[in-house]
């Protein structure tokens, strides 16, 4: 998606006379590199009505550039369809919360309830898991197979009925249960098929947030988009792998970004100058581009956006960093995290920070000894060590990236 939409604002740049006529050429292309993505009929006829009234062909002429506006316009819209306007609910500490998990049959509603179970866990939840499903052999035994991998607590039977239909039932559970909040769970891969199956679930129970799974295989992305549209209730988090661990909390932009193949990465190198000191770009850039993230390039950032303060707009265009490390709304205690992270760094030899060898910290005596020389416990160096590990898969992602020259960065 990203290259055939590069090509068409590329090919639009190349016009000497910005009219209309180029314009819509432009918008047609790009309808139809979405319509490859799996973005829904309807919602592609959406943007690009939207996109003929945001993008002026006056601004287009006036020798800025081209492919920055139109990009930018596109990447506008696409955030806004993601956005339904309205935040999903929460669980709350202290408080029961029940959550019911919809969806057809493998969309992944096992996998994805014992991993949601496992991140609130994660961060001091006391989740446990109910099987509600009577339809699928074997539904009760997966779910207690995978909770009891997870150490979760989990509730059920197995009994095999099928005299009510899904739909039914699934509308009888939710009104015996009240849940707090219903979860749509969907599979990335189902295509053009997103819009019509979230909208017949909608339709039967109060739908408010939305998983996609299977975001690791070859999907493109644009069931999300519409699966948005037909609940009006965001995505709260991504499926990217059958592990528990392989599950990420949902951010529009960065999403977006993917989806436009702009990467983590574009908003980011453009940003470079503000979020790494000049004179240790050049630096930083060749290591990324050798595919080392070391612990000490870590402990850099950190430091730097420390120095930016929480509310800098650039953080959120640090791949990765945004919203594991920093959500929004908890900036005072993620600031107090990544203080803490970095007391058990000082703990650590120069060996340990430059290494790129992750094995390293598969040694409990090496944990143990940064947990007694920082003051800290070993779980809380565990999770620095873990935090390091989510952020080098990110980074090194950088490998074999073209080090921009001066002067190339806006040009994208
Ligand atoms: P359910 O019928 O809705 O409960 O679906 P399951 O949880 O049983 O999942 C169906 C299949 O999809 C299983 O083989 C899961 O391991 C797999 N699966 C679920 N989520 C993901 C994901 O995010 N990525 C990948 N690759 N596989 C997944
Ligand atoms: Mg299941």
């Amino acid at each position: 998606l990203g290259g055939r939409i590069s090509s068409a604002l590329q090919k639009m740049s190349n016009v000497t006379v910005i009219d209309q006529k180029a314009v819509q050429e432009c918008i047609n292309e790009i309808n139809r590199a979405l319509l490859q993505s799996d973005v829904s009929f309807k919602l592609v006829q959406t943007l690009a009505s939207n996109l003929k009234k945001t993008v002026n062909p006056d601004d287009l002429a006036a020798g800025h550039n081209k492919r920055k506006i139109m990009q930018q316009a596109v990447f506008n819209e696409l955030c806004g369809l993601l956005d339904p306007g309205k935040p999903s609910y929460t669980p709350k500490k202290g408080k029961q919360c029940v959550v019911m998990f919809v969806g057809l049959q493998g969309s992944g509603k096992t996998t994805t309830c014992t991993k949601y179970a496992h991140y609130y866990r994660k961060k001091g939840f006391k989740p446990s898991l109910v099987c509600a499903d009577t339809f699928r052999a074997g539904a009760f035994d997966q779910l207690k197979q995978n909770a009891t991998k997870a150490n979760i607590p989990f509730f059920g039977s197995g009994r095999h009925k099928q005299e009510a239909s899904l739909f039914e039932e699934m509308r009888q559970v939710s009104e015996v249960t009240k849940p707090d909040l219903i979860i749509f769970v969907m599979d990335s891969s189902i295509g053009q098929a997103a819009f019509d199956q979230a909208q017949a679930f909608k339709q039967s129970v109060p739908v408010g947030a939305v998983i996609i799974t299977k975001m690791d295989g070859h999907a493109k992305g644009g069931g999300a988009l519409s699966a948005v549209a037909a609940t009006k209730s965001p995505v709260i988090f991504l499926g990217t792998g059958e592990h528990m661990d392989e599950f990420e909390p949902f951010d529009v932009k960065p999403f977006v970004s993917r989806l436009l193949g702009m990467g983590d990465w574009s908003g980011f190198m453009d940003k470079i100058h503000d979020v790494v000191p000049m004179d240790q770009q050049p630096e930083l850039l060749q290591k990324l581009s050798e595919g080392s993230f070391t612990l000490r390039i870590m402990y850099e950032q950190f430091q730097n956006i420390l120095k930016l303060g929480p509310l800098n707009q650039v953080f959120s265009m640090i791949p990765g960093f945004s919203t594991e490390l920093m959500p929004k709304g908890r900036e005072k205690e993620s600031q107090a995290r990544i203080k803490k992270f970095m007391t058990m760094m000082d703990s650590m030899t120069n060996a340990e920070l430059d290494s790129t060898n992750q094995k390293l910290f598969a040694e409990p005596s090496r944990i143990n000894r940064i947990a007694r020389g920082s003051g800290h416990t070993v779980q809380e160096v565990q999770e620095m060590i873990d935090e390091y590990k989510r952020l080098a898969k990110v980074w090194t992602k950088m490998k074999g990236l073209k080090i921009p020259k001066k002067g190339d960065m806006s040009a994208m």
